[in-house]
């Protein structure tokens, strides 16, 4: 049987849907959630997925800033346009786009970053929350993950999963939250001996290391849900560019019971979980009543 296609477009619009119904009922209220994207420099790849946010946020209903500082911008200069965002009662969420320029000391411009403001979830408090379970504000791509496997109605308790990659932003927190969800976990990385047959014990194999393609058939059990969070650009033989995954496609689609494409699969959620993380820090930091 030909593996099932999780679409992650499919399951980013009805996230969104139901988003765009709660930020209704909170403008009813008075309380219109408020983003803020840093984006420094000029760096093409990082100007899309801004635009993008941005234009989300406008679907939405949701107040949007893009602030613009220029390429020379110094740490000092970041720390302060961060102070300022975190006093503001109109911005309920900061998001620094990644990467920063060298001279930038981007981990002291993330530890700014006001807990009750920080979308991406990527201040160590809120990875803290994560690790203890506290409530919080989750990472958006692992928090994605999590939403494709649950809308797709696979089991997550007591099953195997295998997460490749063990990186603040992806690996670890997608691995902590499958643990909350009663799976039982095994994080691999560059020094795991023999990670294909690691890889080939999981009921649900995620993989983010950012090596196109590496992930064959030798990695995938039969029948196994496979959540390929890769965005490579590779140089195509005959010219030009295209994006691939950490999975072969193709053996993914012959081996695993279901898996993600790439694109069009984890993509799609990563700014889905942004919004939602907005409309959450608004609630919790306005104290807007459940009902708004
Ligand atoms: P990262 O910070 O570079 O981390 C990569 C992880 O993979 C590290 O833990 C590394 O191990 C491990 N790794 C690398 N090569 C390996 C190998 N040959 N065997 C085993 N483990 C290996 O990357 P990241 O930020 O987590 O991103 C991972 C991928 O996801 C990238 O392609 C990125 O573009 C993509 N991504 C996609 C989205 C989305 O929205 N779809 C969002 C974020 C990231 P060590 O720790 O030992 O070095």
């Amino acid at each position: 049987m030909p593996a099932r296609v999780l679409h992650g477009n499919l399951i980013r619009d009805q996230i969104l849907a139901e988003l765009r119904g709660e930020v209704e009922a909170m403008a009813a209220c008075g309380v219109r959630p408020g983003l803020a994207a840093v984006l420094v420099g000029r760096h093409p790849a990082s100007e899309i997925y801004v635009r993008n946010k941005i234009k989300t946020c406008q679907l939405l209903g949701l107040a949007s800033e893009k602030l613009t500082p220029p390429e020379t911008a110094t740490t000092e200069d970041l720390l302060a346009l961060v102070e300022e965002l975190n006093h503001r009662e109109d911005i309920d969420g900061i998001l620094v786009q990644l990467p920063l320029p060298p001279q930038v000391d981007a981990k002291r411009v993330l530890l700014a970053v006001d807990p009750a403001k920080d979308v991406d979830g990527l201040h160590p408090y809120n990875a803290g929350c994560l690790a203890s379970q506290r409530p919080g504000l989750a990472p958006c791509t692992p928090a994605g993950i999590l939403e494709i496997l649950k809308r797709s109605q696979i089991p997550i308790a007591g099953q195997r999963a295998v997460v490749l990659g063990r990186s603040d932003l992806v690996g670890r927190p997608t691995a902590l939250l499958l643990m909350h969800e009663h799976a039982t976990v095994t994080i691999c990385h560059s020094k795991t001996r023999d990670l294909a047959a690691v890889a080939r014990q999981a009921d649900i194999l995620v993989a983010a290391m950012g090596r196109p393609a590496m992930v064959t058939r030798d990695y995938i059990r039969p029948g196994a849900t496979v959540i390929d969070v890769g965005t490579n650009r590779v140089e195509k033989p005959e010219g030009g560019t295209a994006l691939v995954g950490d999975v072969n496609p193709a053996d993914a689609a012959e081996c695993a019971g279901a898996y993600t494409p790439v694109p069009g699969g984890v993509g799609p959620l990563t700014i889905a979980m942004l919004m939602a993380n907005t409309v959450k820090a608004a609630r919790q930091r306005r104290g807007a009543a459940k009902q708004c």
